[in-house]
């Protein structure tokens, strides 16, 4: 409870983590999990784990989060209260422009330990669940299709229905083929969603996505870059289909912008860009006034962050469109976890544990340390 234990210790781990095969993205190629973890200690003995998960094309460099943890968001943690999560992520705020993956870290690892001490799972602190199970979307990604055929045949068999076309890296042909085999071999019964990751000539996007209509997928995502707002708000109101706005809106106060332009019809909360769990709900709440809905969206993440996505997700009122904490399931070819992060019939399952609810494997700490 309040002032019963304080932060002894803390320490930043650089990991990498290579993938099973390499993701191609709008935005460029990603072949592995780089990401900085924190690990917090109180006198009593708990710890408490927290990720940062960059994207250097997208949010920032794991250089960057390990320094700003270190170096400016760490030393006033030291005999500090870990419970008053609120007062040290105002804190943060104060002492450091940016850096959402560090405090994402860090917020994640104070309700870790705040759950440990009160006994509820982070979820149960920041609103309680409305969910146990998320239906889990995966990312086709692949440059080589006929590999992406083979591993959504094994999806599809694991229970997966809903996919992400990643998009933008090829040309429009390539993308339309994909799309017209998909809907070939599974017709409706999965949920296609496609991702540009910012790919898309503001001038052409309107054309190039009334071509995807066809494919009935369920929402197109961030067809052109961050900040042509204009032109993704212009998007949004000439097609049908609809837009989700991810690298156009990472925090409160883009989601408000958002709303009040009507920038897209979802956006998609991630905890790397909002700088946290918390900060994902207000943008959530932001979007729920707007009538504007939300997507469980992450990084090249291990399951620690997904596990904290996970929290996040189950404690939004409203969701239908699912999430995507498929990395380690799917894609790395290892996890930090000691137990599988739980994805199973295409569902993930919401831990249940206090705090963060998965216990870390330091032999694989060990393992996937770069420096
Ligand atoms: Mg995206």
């Amino acid at each position: 409870m309040l002032g019963t234990q304080t932060i002894s210790d803390l320490s930043v781990h650089c990991v990498h983590i290579p993938a099973k095969a390499v993701h191609s993205h709008g935005s460029g190629d990603v072949a592995g999990i780089n990401v900085a973890i924190l690990e917090l200690t109180t006198d009593a003995g708990l710890t408490g784990w927290g990720e940062a998960s960059p994207w250097p094309v997208f949010t920032g460099t794991v250089d960057g989060a390990a320094a700003a943890l270190n170096a400016h968001l760490g030393p006033h943690l030291i005999g500090a209260d870990p419970v008053l999560v609120g007062h040290h992520m105002a804190l943060a705020d104060r002492l450091l422009v940016g850096h959402p993956e560090a405090k994402a870290a860090l917020e994640c690892a104070l309700l870790d330990l705040t759950g440990q001490i009160v006994g509820l799972p982070i979820a149960e602190l920041v609103g309680g669940r409305h969910r146990d199970t998320i239906p889990l979307s995966f990312s086709v990604a692949n440059p080589d299709f006929d590999t992406d055929l083979a591993d959504i045949a094994a999806l599809v068999a694991d229970g997966v229905r809903i996919l992400k076309l990643k998009t933008g890296f090829n040309d429009h042909a390539f993308d339309l083929m994909r799309l017209q085999k998909l809907r070939e071999i599974y017709d409706d019964t999965l949920s296609l969603r496609i991702d540009y990751n910012q790919g898309l000539p503001a001038y052409d996007a309107v054309r190039c996505i009334r071509d995807l209509e066809a494919f009935r997928p369920t929402f197109v995502e961030q067809p052109v870059k961050m900040h042509e707002r204009a032109a993704l708000a212009a998007i949004t109101a000439a097609v049908d289909v609809p837009i989700m706005a991810d690298e156009s809106v990472f925090n409160p106060v883009q989601a408000l912008e958002g709303a009040g332009m009507r920038l897209a019809d979802i956006f998609s909360l991630k905890i790397m860009k909002s700088g946290g769990i918390r900060r994902a709900l207000e943008v959530a709440t932001i979007a729920r006034a707007a009538g504007i809905d939300v997507y469980g969206g992450c990084m090249f993440e291990t399951g620690i962050a997904h596990a904290a996505g996970a929290h996040l997700m189950a404690a939004v009122p409203d969701l239908k469109l699912g999430c995507e904490f498929y990395m380690p399931t799917y894609y790395a070819a290892d996890d930090l976890l000691r137990e599988p992060f739980p994805v199973r019939a295409g569902l993930v399952t919401v831990p249940t544990d206090p705090g963060l609810g998965v216990k870390v494997d330091r032999t694989k700490l060990e393992k996937y340390r770069t420096a």
